[in-house]
Order: C-alpha cells, then structure tokens, then sequence
C-alpha cells in the first residue's frame, strides 16, 4: 500500500475520504466539477511560476518508478544540487506499507548531514492562502521521509502560500502530530474500517464521493444533514444517544443544555422537529412574547412597497472583480418585472456597472432592495470606496438594503439541509432554470467569455443571476405570508388564553 502526501491529506481532513480513494468504486465517483478542475489549474499553474523563476534540477527517473525517482533525488543530493525540484522520497514501513513524498522543492542550506555539511529543507507550494494544519502534516511528513535520507530533521519546512507569502513550520510542533495521523491512517486503511460519513457542507461540496456519502446519510436520516450540527456538537450528541432526527426531535431541551447551551438546543431540537413534520416552524426566542414577533422582522419583509428591488451579484475572487449586479424590478403599480443585468463585459467595466447601479437604484429611491446574504452589503460598501461614492448616497443605498437570508434565519425554521438560497426556494417550490449551473460554476463560465468571446456562457450567467433575483422575491413572499400567518395564530391563541 502506498501513501502518499494527497492521501494524508485528504486523511487529515476527512477519514472516510482518504478510505474511499483507496478502496471506494471509482465508477461511483463524481464528475470533476469545472470550478474543481480549475482550480486544480490554477494550483499547478501557480507552482510552474513560482519554480520557473527558482533554479532548480529534477531527478530524472522513468514515470511512477519510484524507488528509481529516490535514488535519482539521492544523487542529487549527495551532489549538493542547491534546489531540487519534485524529488521522490520513498520509506517502507509496517509489511507492505510504502510512504510517498515529492516536495514541491528541496532546499540545500548549511548544516550537517549524510552528505557533508549541508542539508535539505522540504518546501511546499501551494494555492491556498493560510497555513491550513493539513499543508502543515504533509509538509512535517515530507521532513519525516527526508530524515530518514540524510540523517538529520530540520528544525523546519517551508510553506509558499498565495502571493507569494512564506510560512515556516515548526517540526518539533508537527512532527509528532503528524505521526499520530499517520499511524491512524495506515492503521485504518490496513484493517479496511470505513470510517463513518460525517456531512460537512463546506468540505463535502469540493469531494467526488458527495453523491454517495449524501445518499448514504439521507438513507440513514443522518443527524449531520442537520443544519448546526458541526462535528463537535455531533460528538455531544452521541453521548447523549442521540443518534437519528427522530431522537432529537423528542429530546427534552433541558437534556442538550449542559452539553451545547440553551440557545443550541432549542435549535437543534425545533430543526430536528421541522425535518420530522416536514413544515417551516416559527422560531423560538426565549423571552419573546410570540404576539410581538413583528419586532424581529424588518417592517419591509412584512409589507408590500410600491416598488421592490431585488439584487444579486456575481464575483470573479482571482480578478477581486464584482462583474455582474443583477437586479430585479418588481413595479407593483404598473405590475411588471424587469430584470436588469449590469454586466462588466470587460473587467475594466465595474465602474461603470456600478455608476449604472446606482443610476437605477436612485431612479427608485423610495423602494426596498432585498437581497440574500452579508456579500451584498459588503459589496456595496467596497464599490463605493472603491470609485469614491459620495458618504450620504452610500448610506442612503445601506439603509435600503434588507438581508432576506438573516430575516429567514431569525423567524423561520425549515425542513432543509442548508439555509443556502438554493435549498430554501427549492423547499418552497422555486425551480432554477438551468438546474445544473452554480455561482462557483460561473466563475467558470465568466473566465470562459474572457478567454473565447463566445456569449453563450455570458448569457448563462444572466439567466442563473436573474434566477436567483426571482428566487429572493420568491422567499421574500412566502417569508412575509409565513410571518402573517404566524402572528395571526399566535394572536388567536393568545386571545383564547386571556377568555
Ligand atoms: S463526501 Fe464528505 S464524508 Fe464523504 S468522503 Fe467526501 S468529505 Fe468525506
């Protein structure tokens, strides 16, 4: 069995993953995502450049003979070559266990060693921006394999983050944390235990086992499909037995509230009770009296201006470019929907799209602009820095801004897997047009404009923008009616308790 650094990588940061590559079905993977395959572009792309301006030599070996790659690196090594890029380091541990490593680049520095007085230092180049714990496993295991070679651990490996910032690693920190890691893994892959699915939003969306982990856990009705259900918090409920959506649903609070606080548990156990019944569930406040719920609410969710907008944006984060402002016009006295794209075919164009923004916000200064989620607001405030927008314009526009995802989230549980907008106007009945199209996909898609000219991604980008603009309008209705609706009951039990 070989392990490699992406093994321990992708071990470190889910078990089950690392299990999967090596035992799981390929055919039951899934399609590489075009945003993961760019982003995998990116990457290789990234540490081409750094390396081209690096004199460096490379073993050379024949491909995927490794143990003729190590002996390669060896030479040059003993040589004192200064920089050695993709060298091979091999290690044959438990019976039939082979550790892989191949640092981005070897650096010769001063010290005593198997050679003479110099000695190797394991760096790695990578995309992401912070020194995330598994580059810092992966970079310790690289120094372990090293060790072995040239009889000495160095104090530390190098990591080359994004923009060129270095980050060194502690070894005498990482190496024993690593080795705790990798005895777990070899020990886990060695006895095939599968590890159990934990489903991470945030991890398991960037994973080609997602269709069949998510399968299995919603088979299973499995509690981290729960909204705020993070793997600490799922560690508490275990403890406390509950392991399914129907246990939790019935737990008592008080049995939760030393584990994961009052306020946790109430939501856990009303999210675990809307899943259940399958129905949207007033949010409970402790404290609140349920007849003034209005308070909570933005007084725009609850009412119907004569005009509404709703605005969404597409971002390109590599360019820092805001390149699409969509927004909706819902004129309720003259009862049209009108969509505008404000679109930056060229990234020299934001200013423009965004003096058209504001053109068109100011043409209805009375009117609401709903949006979803904090990114709009604080697109408003960057742009407006940006291309120095008067102060009072800039307030007058943040005091029109309503956020509909917070609104959602502070009255309403729902019987969903996310709080995302996708996953709220899907469970209220909104239908994208394109059902295969993402916000990350059209990074893509924008990218592919830029390069080829061609329209056809560019007009795929305005349908999924002008679409999530309708789904907002579409959440904003149905919120508004729920919270009516809500305080009607409310006033109508209130009414019968006070006969
Ligand atoms: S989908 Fe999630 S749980 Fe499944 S292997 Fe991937 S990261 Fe792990």
């Amino acid at each position: 069995m070989l392990i490699t650094d992406d093994l321990l990588l992708y071990y470190k940061r889910c078990r089950r993953r690392a299990f999967l590559d090596v035992y799981g079905d390929r055919i039951q993977q899934d399609p590489e995502q075009d945003f993961l395959l760019k982003l995998r572009q990116d990457s290789l792309a990234y540490r081409q450049a750094i390396l081209d301006v690096a004199p460096h030599q490379s073993p050379n070996y024949p491909r995927r003979d490794w143990a003729a790659g190590a002996k390669a690196t060896l030479e040059l090594m003993q040589q004192g070559v200064d920089q050695i890029s993709q060298g091979i380091l091999l290690m044959q541990t438990a019976p039939g266990v082979t550790l892989l490593s191949r640092p981005d680049l070897l650096v010769k520095q001063p010290g005593l060693s198997n050679f003479g007085d110099w000695i190797y230092v394991p760096t790695l180049i990578k995309l992401g921006k912070r020194s995330k714990p598994e580059y810092q496993i992966v970079a310790a295991f690289a120094a372990h394999l090293l060790a072995a070679v040239q009889g000495v651990l160095p104090s530390s490996a190098q990591l080359i983050l994004r923009r060129q910032d270095a980050y060194s690693v502690s070894l005498a920190r990482w190496e024993p944390l690593m080795q705790e890691v990798l005895s777990e893994c070899i020990d886990t892959l060695l006895q095939r235990q599968e590890p159990d699915i934990f489903i991470s939003r945030q991890k398991c969306s960037l994973c080609h086992w997602y269709s069949t982990c998510h399968a299995i856990a919603k088979a299973k009705q499995h509690i981290s499909l729960l909204p705020g259900v993070t793997p600490s918090r799922y560690r508490d409920l275990q403890a406390l037995g509950l392991t399914t959506v129907e246990s939790l649903a019935q737990s008592p609070i008080n049995l939760l509230e030393p584990a994961v606080g009052s306020e946790v548990a109430v939501d856990l156990v009303q999210q675990a009770q809307s899943i259940v019944q399958n129905r949207a569930i007033l949010r409970q406040r402790s404290g609140a009296e349920t007849q003034t719920l209005e308070l909570f609410t933005h007084p725009d969710v609850l009412t119907t201006a004569s005009v509404e907008l709703y605005f969404d944006i597409e971002a390109e984060p590599e360019l820092k470019l805001d390149y699409l402002l969509g927004v909706l016009v819902i004129d309720h006295r003259t009862h049209t929907e009108t969509f505008h794209p404000l679109i930056a075919e060229h990234p020299k164009d934001e200013a423009l799209i965004w003096q058209q923004f504001l053109d068109l916000v100011l043409f209805y200064p009375e009117a609401p602009i709903f949006h979803f989620s904090e990114y709009e607001v604080e697109t408003v405030k960057r742009l407006a820095k940006l291309y120095q927008t008067p102060q009072p314009l800039v307030k007058h526009i943040l005091s029109r801004l309503v956020d509909i995802h917070w609104e959602v989230m502070n009255t309403a549980t729902l019987p969903v897997e996310s709080y995302s907008l996708k996953h709220l106007a899907r469970w209220i009945g909104f239908e994208w047009r394109d059902s295969g199209v993402t916000g990350s996909q059209c990074v893509c898609l924008y990218n592919h404009w830029l390069e080829t000219g061609d329209r056809t991604p560019l007009d795929a980008i305005v349908r999924y923008n002008e679409d999530d603009c309708r789904a907002t309008y579409y959440l904003k209705n149905w919120l508004k009616n729920f919270m009516q609706e809500s305080v009607q009951n409310s006033t109508k039990s209130y009414a019968k308790i006070s006969e």
